[in-house]
This record gives structure tokens, C-alpha cells and sequence, in this order.
């Protein structure tokens, strides 16, 4: 079914939003982020979203649907054609956009995510940008068990990396982005 544009704001807006939010919610429902709180992933995949819905005054239905599921594929075993029939092309073509390939080592997909960055639609970095927002603020709050600090400033710098890549990186983010990132240099070892 193809998913016509339809009015932000209206009824059928917010009913999308909120299927893409309960389909990612019910295959991430076993799956907690890496952080020694042991958070639910689904929190970071809420806090993406809210990320891009606050970053513009239009609302771009779908990509904050792609941000809610971006995740999906590379975590769950979701295939892109079954987010093309719920949730339509544009959306299926954000979260491909933004997956890596799970097939290759993941040092491999970390230098893909550097080089490729610049490849990316103008709202797929919007969404990558987001997404690393996000990982690196969970990294300051509640980091991976056993992570030193050189560990996390690695993590930083990778980061980093691939947000300087992106061509056109949304200003909003890109400032909260740069926010987060600068306060990993507050952190002490310990
Ligand atoms: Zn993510």
C-alpha cells in the first residue's frame, strides 16, 4: 500500500506515529540498551524520535515513524519489505538507509558508517545524527559495564566521525550534537 503524504497533525499522522512506536516497542521488548541501568532499548528509540519531532516546526511524519524503527531490521530480524507493507516505501527507505550490514565484522561497519555518511539523504542524516545524539548521552548517563574512559572517548571520537561526514547536517541537532559530545571532555576516569 502506498503511503500517500498525509496532513501533520492530523488524526491519521498521529495513528501512524503511534503503530510504528508499538510495532518497535513489541520487537525490541526483550532487548535492553548496553548501559548498566539496563535501560529498555525502547527508550532510546523514544528519545530519537523526540529528537527529530523537536529539531523543525514541520512535522515529517515519517521519518519520526523511521526513527521509532530504525533499529528494527539490524536488531529484531524485521525485514525491510515487511516495513514496506506496514509502513510503507519512505519510511522502509529511511530505516534502510540508516542499517548497517550485520553480515560484515563490526569494525568494518563502524568504517562504513564514517564513509558513507556523506552518502545519505539530507533526512537519513537528520536520523543518524539523532541516533548518535542519543548513544552518546546514554554513554554519559549509564555507560556499558566495564567501559574505561578511553573507551568512551573512542566511542566520542567514532562518533564524531561520522557526524563530520554528513553534508548537510541539520543545525538544530547538529548543535546538541556538538553540546553532548563536548562534555565527555568533564568526565573523569575512574
Ligand atoms: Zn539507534
Amino acid at each position: 500500500m502506498a503511503a500517500t503524504p498525509k496532513q501533520p497533525g492530523s488524526a491519521a499522522s498521529v495513528q501512524r506515529i503511534l503503530a510504528a512506536a508499538r510495532f518497535a516497542a513489541e520487537k525490541h521488548a526483550q532487548q535492553k540498551r548496553k548501559g548498566a541501568s539496563g535501560e529498555p532499548y525502547f527508550n532510546h528509540l523514544v528519545e530519537v524520535a523526540e529528537l527529530i519531532a523537536a529539531s523543525s516546526e514541520e512535522l515529517d511524519v515519517e521519518l519520526v515513524m523511521a526513527a521509532l524503527l530504525h533499529d528494527t531490521v539490524e536488531d529484531t530480524g524485521v525485514t525491510l519489505q515487511e516495513l514496506e507493507e506496514r509502513f510503507g516505501p519512505d519510511v522502509a527507505g529511511l530505516v534502510a538507509e540508516v542499517t548497517d550490514d550485520k553480515s560484515l565484522p563490526k569494525e568494518t561497519r563502524k568504517d562504513l558508517q564514517v564513509r558513507n555518511a556523506h552518502k545519505k539523504s539530507e533526512r537519513a542524516q537528520k536520523l543518524k545524527l539523532a541516533d548518535k545524539i542519543s548513544n552518546l548521552r546514554s554513554i554519559l548517563a549509564s555507560p556499558p559495564v566495564g567501559w574505561s574512559l578511553e573507551r568512551k572517548q573512542q566511542y566520542f571520537e567514532w562518533a564524531r566521525q561520522v557526524v563530520s561526514g554528513l553534508t548537510a547536517p541539520d543545525r538544530v541537532l547538529k548543535a546538541e550534537f556538538d553540546k553532548t559530545y563536548e562534555m565527555i571532555s568533564h568526565l573523569k576516569a575512574d
